[in-house]
């Protein structure tokens, strides 16, 4: 009895979620989102019976609302170094990118009407025109992203009732978090026939395999990763003659939607561009519109007239397709390759960021560095390698140049948590002991976010001796 009366005595400090909404003051979170979590930290009181001050109880409502409320879309100041982050939203936009996307998500537009005519037209027929110029393609249709186009293209050869795909077992690779290729072929309907062997696949292989029900040769480039060695895989130029020989499509999934010859990227990376892949001879090849094509997360699949045409008579398309927004984006981004001399890098923010030079990052990192009071923070300028990421080009480290900060006290894992809880969040990334803050991703017009954040933290530092 005793006991329980001491739980009860405990439950008697447990707040009311009304006393602690009241307490809790303004906030920028809305109301239903502050009182749930209110109601879950109650009823979590009530479970351990371990109730604490209230004061506690209510700092801790107030520290779970911050963080709720950094969870919302905001930007943040890319210092990683890597210009495709995937967790930080693959490529920016460019400026005319923004501009057409803000003009038309605030109202009305054409999306499926034709002014001249004015009576419906194609959703899209614009950006994809657009594209087929710019690839070279007879025909190109826009999805979602490039996962969304490898499930269409794979759901089509089912459809059409040739389910099997041939594909070699080194190609049934793990692209991101939760997108492996074995796994989408299923969810298609369409069945995987593996050929060959994790490191080496001949075009014997291949050709042994093809049958009656075979739908489709699919390649899947290696975007993340690279086989050194025994390794041996046939081009597409002799995958494409083959699939001539027995009338079989052969469907090649790029990836990056890297569109430059290798000269306009950093070295080392033999990529094949889509239009390169359809000069090879295959049927469909599908990239991502956020990689190193440097627009919005779209899926693109260029290609034979005929099969693209059938894509779009899929049901599923239609569960695919992409918005206003995405082909807004979409179609500037296009636009500007197209305004952009050959074999030049077209004004894209990711482009850009990946192709600049290290000096003037140097200088940028020496201007900073003046305007910070290095004396309370030890900061140095330092060479550094950094990766495209997004899941490209594995291969290639790109020089680049960052501020690398220690002090005595602090662990730089708490430095970075500094910067991250900064508005808006700065994030770069912990090596070596240190906390980098790499230029190339961060933009030049954002020097001065850097040179705020890093002046906080020296009086942050200073404070705590
Ligand atoms: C990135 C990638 C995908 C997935 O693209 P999303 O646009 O992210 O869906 C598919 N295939 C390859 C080869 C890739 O590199």
């Amino acid at each position: 009895m005793a006991a329980m009366g001491g739980r009860a005595h405990e439950f008697r400090k447990i707040p009311s979620v009304d006393q602690l909404l009241n307490d809790l003051g303004e906030a920028e979170l809305a109301r239903p989102l502050i009182a749930e979590l209110a109601r879950a930290l109650t009823r979590e009181l009530r479970q351990t019976g371990e109730v604490a001050a209230y004061p506690e109880i209510l700092a801790r409502l107030r520290s779970q609302v911050d963080g709720l409320s950094r969870s919302r879309l905001q930007p943040v100041v890319n210092a990683t170094g890597i210009c495709l982050h995937t967790n930080l939203g693959r490529a920016p936009l460019a400026e005319p990118a923004v501009r057409k996307l803000a003009e038309v998500a605030g109202g009305y537009c054409n999306l499926e009407y034709d002014p001249v005519q004015g009576s419906r037209s194609r959703r899209g027929g614009y950006a994809e025109l657009c594209l087929k110029i710019l690839t070279g393609g007879q025909a190109v249709i826009v999805v979602n992203n490039c996962a969304a186009a490898l499930l269409l293209i794979l759901h089509q050869t089912v459809r059409e009732g040739k389910p099997e795909a041939v594909i070699a077992r080194g190609d049934l690779v793990q692209i991101g978090g939760g997108f492996r290729i074995p796994d989408i072929l299923r969810a298609s309907g369409a069945v995987m026939r593996e050929v060959g062997t994790t490191n080496r696949t001949t075009l014997a292989d291949y050709r042994n395999a093809l049958n009656p029900q075979t739908g489709m040769i699919l390649r899947i480039h290696r975007s993340n990763f690279y086989m050194e060695g025994f390794v041996e895989i046939p081009v597409l130029k002799e995958l494409a003659g083959l699939g001539a020989e027995f009338a079989v499509p052969v469907v090649f999934d790029q990836g990056s939607g890297a569109m430059l010859p290798p000269a306009g990227r950093p070295p080392q990376q033999e990529e094949t561009t889509p239009p390169q892949a359809l000069a090879d001879g295959v049927q469909l090849t599908c990239f991502s519109g956020d990689k190193l094509f440097g627009g919005p997360q779209a899926g693109i699949v260029i290609g034979d007239a005929e099969r693209i045409s059938a894509l779009r008579h899929n049901p599923l398309y239609r569960a695919l397709r992409p918005d206003k927004l995405t082909l807004a984006a979409l179609e500037t981004t296009v636009e500007t390759y197209l305004n952009t001399a050959k074999n030049h890098a077209p004004e894209l923010p990711a482009l850009t960021a990946l192709g600049a030079d290290v000096s003037p990052l140097q200088e940028r990192g020496r201007q900073i560095m003046a305007r910070v009071p290095t004396d309370a923070l030890p900061i140095e300028l330092e060479d550094t390698l950094v990766e495209t990421g997004g899941g490209t080009m594995p291969r290639t480290k790109i020089p680049s140049v960052a501020l690398a900060v220690a002090t005595e006290r602090e662990t730089p894992a708490e430095l970075a948590r500094f910067c991250r809880l900064s508005q808006p969040p700065v994030v770069g990334y912990v090596a070596k002991k240190r906390f980098y803050l790499d230029l190339r991703t961060v933009f030049p017009d954002q020097d001065p976010i850097l040179i705020d954040r890093l002046t906080a933290l020296a009086s942050w530092v200073a404070a705590k001796t």
